[in-house]
């Protein structure tokens, strides 16, 4: 609750403050991307070798799924983590209605200083129309 407290208390942002944190956020999207990548990597080159041969299923079909399907799961599960937790992390969500701003939402906020949900404010001095 102190945490939500304090979030909601930081609104409306600078705009530079809401640049900065989307750009840590991106910046660990791309290491989440990395960590979520590997097993694909990894598994392709072990069972190419004596190490997990011995574990694959015997039918190519059931391997292919194996080496799809778990490094798959591995890379969604991470994504979904990351984009829960990712914006509560970097004080990303809007304290009007707790929406993530990334993304799409992120580039409305950024153009129009509102959140694009439910119109909260969330940066202080808009940028002037052209
Ligand atoms: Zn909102």
């Amino acid at each position: 609750m102190a945490i939500a407290a304090s979030c909601r208390a930081s609104y409306p942002l600078n705009r530079s403050e809401l640049e900065r944190r989307h750009g840590a956020y991106a910046r660990e999207r791309k290491i989440v991307a990395a960590i979520g990548y590997t097993p694909f990597l990894l598994l392709y080159v072990l069972v190419h070798t004596r190490l997990l041969r011995p574990y694959m299923p015997a039918s190519p079909h059931a391997t292919a799924a194996v080496l799809i399907l778990l490094p798959g799961a591995w890379l969604g599960m991470l994504v979904l983590l990351q984009r829960w937790v990712g914006p509560i992390r970097h004080r990303l969500r809007c304290p009007g209605c707790r929406r993530g701003m990334v993304g799409m939402r992120y580039q409305h906020a950024l153009d129009s200083a509102q959140c694009d949900a439910c119109g909260t404010t969330v940066i202080a001095n808009p940028p002037i129309a052209d």
